[in-house]
This record gives structure tokens, sequence and C-alpha cells, in this order.
């Protein structure tokens, strides 16, 4: 392929003063891990939100599959196939786990599968199956994000964007998401990948970018973008120092 999979050309997005998006050229590449990285603050988020149609640019241009989806609508975006997770977890908090699921195979698929036996096979990979009839209010934080990966995955996406999917975790639990990842990755789904664990951004992604303050700073190879003087100024202060 010739241009990116996914193209952000001069996004900026405003948020009264407050720059959240200062202009920022990215392209995705069909195939690749991009590690999205920065400081908190840095408008991480809001890419994600802009791109997924959640929020509308201040300005810029975005582009999937060659298409234009500037201030399209979530639902128009999914079923062009983008799919995205929440930092915080948004359950139909009315639904059971698979009714939840269900939400991603019925409205966001492809039309061409049982959306029931999407949503079950997707929670058998996420690890939640044997939940799959409780209301969704039994889960916990860990396994809610789980949940929001399901229903993201059960729209059977091109390109997944994954918002902090594995922060709250212990190290054992890190490992075992870092493989289920990697296996999305490997079954030919594209993904962008917000992450704060370096080890998990050095073993994931094939390429980083940084933004700080709403601007990308850096981009390139895991290890080399995280030995670079600007980007260590950048996280300087923060947690992940
Ligand atoms: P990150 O995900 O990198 O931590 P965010 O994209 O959440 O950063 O936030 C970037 C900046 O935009 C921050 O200053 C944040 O306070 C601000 N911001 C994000 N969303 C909103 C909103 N809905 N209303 C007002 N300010 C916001
Ligand atoms: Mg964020």
């Amino acid at each position: 392929m010739s241009s990116p999979l996914l193209e952000v050309q001069g996004l900026v997005r405003h948020f009264g003063g407050v720059k959240a998006l200062d202009g920022v050229d990215v392209g995705v590449w069909e195939g690749e891990v991009l590690g999205l990285v920065g400081p908190n603050g840095s408008g991480k988020s809001t890419l994600i939100n802009v791109v997924s149609g959640q929020i509308p640019p201040t300005a810029g241009r975005i582009h999937l599959a060659g298409r234009d989806i500037t201030g399209s609508p979530p639902h128009r975006i999914s079923r062009l196939g983008l799919a995205r997770t929440f930092q915080r977890p948004r359950p139909f908090s009315q639904l059971t786990v698979e009714e939840n699921v269900l939400m991603g195979s019925a409205f966001g698929g492809n039309g061409a599968e049982d959306p029931r036996a999407v949503a079950r096979e997707t929670l058998e990979f996420v690890g939640l199956a044997e939940y799959a009839s409780e209301p969704v209010t039994r889960l916990n934080l860990h396994q809610l994000k789980f949940l929001e990966l399901a229903r993201a995955l059960a729209t059977r996406p091109k390109i997944l964007l994954l918002d902090e999917v594995l922060s709250g975790l212990n190290p054992t639990e890190v490992d075992e998401s870092v493989e289920m990842i990697g296996k999305i990755n490997q079954r030919g789904t594209t993904l962008v990948v917000v992450e704060h664990i370096m080890r998990v951004v050095v073993k994931l992604c094939n390429r980083v970018v940084v933004l700080d303050g709403g601007r990308l700073i850096a981009e390139g190879p895991p290890r080399e973008v995280m030995a670079d003087p600007e980007v260590r100024r950048a996280y300087l202060g923060t947690r992940y120092e």
C-alpha cells in the first residue's frame, strides 16, 4: 500500500484555551503496531477521541483507507473498520457481559457473521467467557477493560486503537495481555497502542510516536525514541521517568 491505512494531517483540537492537539501529522501503516506515548495531558486520548469521531477536530483532516472521515460520527467510522477502547471503561450497565459484546458484533460488525457467535468467540479470546451471562456490574476494573477490548474486537476492525488497556494490571497479567495483543496484530489487525509501561512498548511496537503538549516531538523505533533527550525531558518530573 502506498499510503497509510490511517492518516492524520494538521490535526488541532482546542478545549477553551487548552490546545490538546496542536497540529499533529501522523500516519499508521497497515499491519504495524504503533506506540502512542507521552506524559499525562499530552493529548493521546484526545487524538483517539477525534480520530474515532467522539469529538470533532478544531482543524485538520483524517483519512481512513483513503476515505476522508473528518467529522464523521463514531458509528460510521466503526463500520469503515476503526475501533477503539476507552481509557475509562464505558459498559452498558443494564446489559450482561455477552450483550455488551453483542453491541459491537451486531451494530459494528461487517454483517457477514453471526453476531452471537462472534461475541462468544471474542469473549473466549479475552478470557471472559465464563462471565457471559453475568450482569456487567459483576466485573472488576481489569475485567471491564477486557470487556471494552472484546466489544471493540467484535466489530472486526481493520485498525484498533487501545487507550491504556494495561494500566492497573500486575506484571503477570501485563505479560499475558501483551501476548494477547500481539495475537490480535498477527491475525491482521493494525494497532495503535497508548501505553506507559516502556518494556511493553518496546516489546509490542514496531514504531513509536511521542506527543508532548499536543505536538509530535519524536518518531521512530521504540528504543531509539525513548533514548532521545527531548523525549526524556518531556517525561521529566512525571511518574514514568
Ligand atoms: P492524555 O490522554 O495524553 O493524558 P488528554 O488527551 O486526555 O491527554 O488531554 C489533553 C489535554 O486536553 C489536557 O490538558 C486535558 O485536560 C484536556 N482535555 C481533554 N479532554 C478535555 C475535555 N473534554 N474538556 C476539556 N479539556 C479536555
Ligand atoms: Mg489519556
